[in-house]
């Protein structure tokens, strides 16, 4: 026997390869159960979960409705026990629940999901190497996770995050089967001088990475001077606004659309009603558990 023909078995247990020059006698046996035979259907079946999950990304066109909780620098882990233990997210499966915990509870929170799925609040632009502190799209595909916020305007604002950030998050989501919630929004000076859309469409020709379509990327407006204020744009500007976006690039048409910018469960309802909203991005909301349960419901 050669090295080669003897290396083949070496994947048999030590039993099994007194075995190996008797095959036949192998194959002639009555167990009731043939564990290589189940250890490899079991590895195989492991290695085709994995590769699907690696290669299907959440299927966006098969929900009406999305509500995404953005909980930025808040929770921990009896906070996460708590809300997890009391939330009943809706029966009806059109509707999309996401969660957006800290990096560190993401995890942790992966582990009790049953009915909603989970976000990542930001991520690195590169794919590997010496950038310390940095989560890269490849971990948080082995987490499980399906989508991520970027270029939240607290990222741009605090953390300098330019729209050249947001295109190589997203694409490097994108190539990760993660889909990237594109964050866009005027500033209170950008609407006082009329510019809300001349901002929007800078942020969407540069933020928007080429690999980016409708079945792989979210898009939220979020007016900044909406966010955490108590203030909203009107009912029809919110709409306007939504239409604006979606018809003018015609790639951008069927790309869904979500409102934030203090959803609160009084005003949800009449929000996500609107013809051009496809659902809700919810800051301090989704930290009530009795707002947003009832926020999931409209
Ligand atoms: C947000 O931070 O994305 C947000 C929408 O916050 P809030 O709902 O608190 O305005």
């Amino acid at each position: 026997m050669t090295l080669s023909e003897l290396n083949k078995f070496e994947y048999l247990s030590p039993p099994l390869k007194k075995n190996k020059l008797r095959p036949k006698r192998m194959a002639n046996t009555k167990a009731i159960f043939d564990f290589p035979m189940l250890l490899n259907i079991n590895i195989v079946a492991s290695i085709i979960i994995v590769s699907i999950r690696e290669i299907i990304m959440i299927n966006l066109s098969s929900f009406s409705s999305y509500f995404i909780a953005n909980w930025k620098l808040n929770g921990d882990f009896k906070f996460i026990d708590q809300f997890v233990e009391k939330l009943r997210v809706p029966e009806d499966s059109s509707k999309c629940t996401v969660i957006c915990p800290t990096s560190i509870h993401l995890e942790y929170l992966s582990r009790k999901a049953k009915k909603f799925f989970l976000g990542a609040q930001n991520v690195s632009q590169y794919t590997n190497g010496a950038y310390t502190g940095e989560i890269s799209s490849h971990s948080l595909n082995e987490l499980n996770i399906d989508f991520c916020i970027v270029g939240h305007s607290e990222r741009r604002q605090i953390f300098n995050e330019n729209n050249n950030d947001v295109n190589e998050k997203s694409s490097q989501l994108i190539k990760n089967q993660i889909i990237p919630i594109i964050c866009i929004g005027e500033s209170l000076d950008d609407r006082k001088n009329n510019k809300t859309n001349e901002r929007l469409t800078k942020q969407i020709k540069e933020g928007l990475p080429e690999n980016s379509n409708s079945d792989n990327t979210i898009i939220a407006y979020e007016p900044i001077w909406a966010i955490g204020s108590g203030l909203t744009p009107t009912l029809e500007e919110i709409n306007q606004t939504h239409n604006f976006i979606k018809n003018h690039e015609v790639r951008l048409n069927n790309y869904k659309i979500l409102y934030g910018g203090s959803v609160k469960p009084d005003n949800a309802k009449e929000i996500v009603s609107l013809s051009n909203v496809d659902g809700l991005l919810i800051g301090g909301a989704s930290l009530k558990y009795d707002d947003f349960q009832k926020i999931i419901k409209y």
